[in-house]
């Protein structure tokens, strides 16, 4: 039997897509579970959604190949939330404020703030809180 596993992706609707009942295909038709993180419609009408899917392998597979019939695109970085090494200075600052330990403390000694994104689940904390706009959502 094929072992179940978790796989976060963003996915880009275009326009004419939005509206179209995609998750719902993926739970009924493709045996996905599906955790949806944080879903944002633009003003223009472009949609955009970070979510999990659990699954076997093979059903995620056909089930992302049922997606890109929709010609949306997936980003299986699963990346909505982003961390700019350049302007973080490790101040540390949003470490106690992440709820899930994304940002935390590589190195007790030398206090070096990491980015884990496969546990970051959205809340978008970290981009009201740091003072330094490391933290940024790619939408
Ligand atoms: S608050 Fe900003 S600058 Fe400070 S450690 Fe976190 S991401 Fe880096
Ligand atoms: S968006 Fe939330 S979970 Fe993700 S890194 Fe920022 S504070 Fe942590």
């Amino acid at each position: 039997m094929s072992q179940t596993v978790t796989k976060k992706l963003m996915l880009y609707f275009p326009r004419c897509e939005c509206e179209k009942p995609i998750i719902y295909h993926l739970v009924k038709d493709h045996n996905l579970v599906v955790n949806v993180y944080r879903a944002k419609v633009t003003p223009e009408e472009e949609g955009y959604l970070v979510l999990d899917v659990t699954g076997t392998e093979e059903d995620i597979e056909r089930g992302m190949e049922f997606v890109k019939t929709f010609h949306v695109s997936i980003n299986t970085t699963g990346k909505g939330v982003t961390l700019d090494e350049q302007r973080c200075t490790h101040c540390g600052h949003c470490v106690p404020h992440c709820p899930t330990g994304a940002l935390h403390f590589a190195d007790p000694a030398t206090r070096r703030v990491d980015f884990n994104e496969a546990d970051c689940i959205e809340c978008l904390a970290c981009i009201r809180i740091c003072p330094y706009r490391a933290c940024a959502s790619v939408f």
